[in-house]
């Protein structure tokens, strides 16, 4: 399959209600019926033409006989953590491997953190993602079928009601598949997500910053990971594209969801980027902006020396940052004992 691969003709999980409707059209079916068919597919999440209990017999007929099928990604495992994280191992068509983490938060609803590319081509240092390099983008309807089929690994009473584009792959690098997903996600009549509860994050590619902004409105977070353009370019190979300066520039013009605040990921990689004196530069950076810092104890993965800080350290960092007026939170690391935590997504090779 190539790099980007084009949407499947025949699977409706890959087409736009646009498209949806024309393809319905062309089998002499009225648009009230495609949209019928959307909201199985996207808002109740079947996966078989013959639940479809309001649509003609005829017409299910028709589109298995026309060889339409639904859906793009398929669980192959789900993993629970203690703390209740879950993993869902997805297997795409073309047997190519990606996950998505489901993260409990209060009220028994779920984060979905969803994957936008099979690996990346960043080479982010400290990230088992980008160790794998880049097998190919996702398309839009595997970004959408990710949070349309991993229901089924949240308990019945919980619900999926935020998505961040954290998993696998930079997204921004995806960018049209991206955008197309999120219009999808906030179709009233499928998923229903609103743009604030979807966030991008990104590793900054500048460009593709100023256009999401312009496409989409949703909640930006930035993985910044160092204070100097030196240390970022050693452990983010993109900072030498885009500079800190000129990402915090890009950054500052981002028309925000009313009332939301930056996020600015922040990966401590003991002894590298977590002194005290990364901690004030951090501050003099962020200065003016609406953002709110979390801080990631590096996750450790077997391959570069890196050091997870100690908690003390980690604690004094964020003190800085909280002394200031700076909301700074440490991202408890959940599902660790699954490899769910942040930068280690990613199939590992048989043992
Ligand atoms: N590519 C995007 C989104 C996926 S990475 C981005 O870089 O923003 C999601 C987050 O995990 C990023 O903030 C990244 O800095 C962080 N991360 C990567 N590897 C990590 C590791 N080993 N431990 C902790 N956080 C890590
Ligand atoms: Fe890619 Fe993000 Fe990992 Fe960097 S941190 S390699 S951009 S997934």
């Amino acid at each position: 399959m190539s790099i980007r691969p084009a949407p499947s003709e025949r699977s409706l999980t890959e087409m736009s209600r646009d498209r949806l409707r024309e393809t319905l059209a062309a089998l002499g079916e009225p648009k009230y019926r495609a949209d019928q068919v959307y909201k199985w597919i996207f808002a109740r999440g079947v996966r078989d033409f013959d639940a479809m209990t309001d649509v003609p017999k005829a017409l299910r007929q028709k589109l298995v006989e026309g060889g339409y099928t639904i859906g793009r990604v398929y669980v192959e495992r789900v993993r629970e953590s203690v703390d209740g994280t879950r993993k869902v191992q997805f297997r795409l068509s073309d047997g190519a491997a990606i996950e998505s983490v489901l993260i409990p938060m209060p009220g028994g609803v779920f984060t979905q953190c969803v994957s936008s590319q099979v690996g990346c081509a960043m080479d982010c240092q400290f990230c088992y993602t980008g160790k794998l390099g880049l097998s190919r983008h996702l398309t839009a309807g595997e970004i959408v079928d990710q949070v349309v089929t991993a229901r089924a690994a949240v308990p019945p009473e919980g619900r999926i009601d935020h998505v961040v584009y954290m998993g696998m792959g930079e997204p921004l690098h995806n960018f049209d598949a991206v955008a197309e997903s999120i219009g999808s996600l906030c179709d009233k009549d499928g998923v229903a997500l609103s743009h604030k509860r979807i966030t991008v994050s990104t590793s900054g590619l500048v460009p593709q910053i100023d256009k999401l902004g312009q496409t989409a409105p949703v909640n930006l977070a930035i993985s910044l990971n160092a204070t100097t353009n030196e240390v970022r370019d050693r452990v983010m190979p993109v900072n030498k594209r885009w500079p800190i300066e000129a990402l915090l520039e890009s950054v500052r013009k981002y028309p925000l969801p009313p009332r939301r605040k930056l996020t600015f990921e922040y990966v401590l990689l003991g002894g590298v980027n977590d002194s005290d004196e990364d901690a004030r530069r951090l501050l003099k950076l962020l200065r003016g902006m609406a953002a709110r810092v979390n801080l990631i104890p590096w996750n450790p993965f077997s391959g570069p020396a890196y050091e997870r800080p100690s908690d003390e350290r980690v604690r004094a960092f964020q003190r800085i940052l909280l002394n200031r007026g700076l909301t700074a939170t440490v991202r408890v690391t959940k599902g660790l004992d699954i490899d769910a935590a942040c930068g280690q997504l990613g199939e590992r090779p048989a043992a």
